[in-house]
């Protein structure tokens, strides 16, 4: 059996491991990240959302929203992470948790719960999110060549629809990336871990269920943005009743009694104030006709992450945060026609850790095959060729894809094993400019410099 046939073998053993009784713990699954870097990962996310949302300036109302948010994090399946409850002034019906505990909720969703434990069943549905890792276990699994783009889409966003696009970039680029559609079976393990903490917090669990499945219900042409990124997995209602059965007999009538007060403040909302919209992003199309080209002046300046530091041309960008890092050029990240961005060219820096702790050459081939497994256009045409970068033995690889330009794209992924894993580089450009980029792209590599 040769090496993918081994690493598929394993992935698909612990991907077929699922089935669950009613009851039965939940445990967090698959999961590259650490519990340190989901919390790191969503404090940097959520400090760029609030600077692009409209956060409701109402102490009373945060209040209200953290008092249900932080009753229901204490209990002991929500896991001890830095919850945090954040309404915004945005009409349409969603709620979304970010790793390690910040939580956002649109004042829409408030407007459409009937009651408090209506709205508490969102709350305890995204602390499970967080609780059971669903965010970075997808992140794990997908494609790593676009989750730092994901980022710079956030930063980047479009002007009037940030919340939109965000919920859309899981969807529309197939991958899950922070904000992410969870799969259904993500739902109904949520859906499941929700329950538990409702009840103990003394909320009837079968509300949070009533509550979703009015949202479906109502469906039709402009269908709640919940779904868009929480699909129902059906039989709600029934799922969660089987949960119940498994629980020692409780009263469910906890209520803070600010319900009605609080959604009364919120109908009166003004539209919102989204503080910072930045410029849209270069579309497919007008990207198409100005034809990517090598950056224009020769002077490169210095990037220092935490890291490591790194040269890069003068013009270009930096995106994302301390976990992955894109680096290109406004026009190199192109928008997608469903509202996704992805990098047309420039690079990639990020971290990969391991499967097995194994040497350069195979830790570079295990973070192949992972780039291959969600992205199956990814095809290997140059072999691995060992070079220094820093004084370490690294690697280089030459892949092709599909360029979001339309034709083929060719990447060069550089890995260096590191104490922390495999610190890796993908440099991205369409395969008809790739040489006239290639300069630049090699001095980057030779200027990586690690602390
Ligand atoms: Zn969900």
């Amino acid at each position: 059996m040769d090496r993918s046939s081994i690493v598929l073998v394993l992935l698909t053993l612990t991907l077929s491991c699922a089935s669950r009784d009613a009851g039965d713990p939940l445990q967090p699954g698959y999961n590259t990240f650490s519990k340190e870097q989901d919390i790191q990962i969503g404090k940097e996310y959520a400090a760029e959302i609030r600077k692009q949302v409209d956060v409701i300036d109402n102490p009373r109302l945060q209040e209200y929203i953290s008092t249900i948010g932080m009753r229901l994090a204490g209990q002991p399946q929500a896991d001890d992470y830095p919850y945090e409850f954040t309404l915004i002034n945005e009409p349409s019906i969603n709620a979304f948790a970010l790793p390690g505990g910040p939580i956002f909720v649109h004042s829409g969703l408030v407007d459409a719960a009937d009651n408090e434990a209506q709205l508490a069943g969102v709350l305890a549905h995204e602390i499970s999110h967080i609780a059971l890792r669903h965010g970075t276990s997808q992140a794990s699994k997908s494609q790593m060549i676009q989750l730092p783009a994901v980022l710079a889409g956030a930063v980047l966003g479009r002007r009037g629809d940030m919340l939109g696009q965000m919920g859309q970039l899981g969807v529309g680029l197939g991958l899950n990336a922070l904000i992410t559609k969870y799969s259904r079976s993500a739902e109904k393990q949520a859906d499941a871990l929700g329950a538990r903490i409702m009840a103990q917090a003394g909320y009837d669990p079968l509300q949070m269920a009533k509550f979703f499945e009015k949202l479906a219900s109502e469906g039709g042409p402009r269908p709640p943005t919940f779904l868009a990124t929480h699909p129902d997995p059906g039989n709600r209602t029934r799922l969660v009743q089987e949960e119940m059965a498994t629980f020692p007999a409780a009263e469910y009538g906890y209520a803070t009694g600010d319900f009605n007060r609080s959604k009364t403040v919120i109908a009166q909302l003004p539209p919102p104030n989204r503080p910072e919209q930045v410029e849209e992003v270069t579309t497919a199309a007008a990207a198409a006709n100005s034809s990517p080209s090598a950056p224009s002046s020769a002077a490169f300046e210095r990037f220092d992450a935490r890291t490591f530091s790194i040269e890069r041309p003068q013009g270009w960008e930096t995106f994302g945060g301390q976990q992955a890092v894109t680096i290109a050029p406004r026009e190199g990240l192109v928008q997608t026609r469903n509202g996704g961005v992805v990098i047309g060219y420039g690079a990639v820096i990020s971290r990969y850790e391991p499967r097995y702790r194994s040497d350069l050459l195979n830790a570079t081939w295990e973070l192949v095959q992972q780039l291959q497994e969600t992205n199956p256009n990814l095809q290997v045409t140059h072999a691995p060729q060992r070079r220094q970068i820093d004084g370490s033995p690294s690697m280089t690889v030459g892949l092709t894809g599909r360029s979001p330009y339309g034709g083929a794209e060719r990447n060069v992924l550089l890995t260096v094993v590191r104490p922390d894993g495999l610190f890796y580089i993908v440099f991205v450009g369409p395969d008809r400019n790739f040489d006239q980029l290639e300069p630049a792209f090699q001095q980057m590599a030779n200027s990586v410099r690690f602390r």
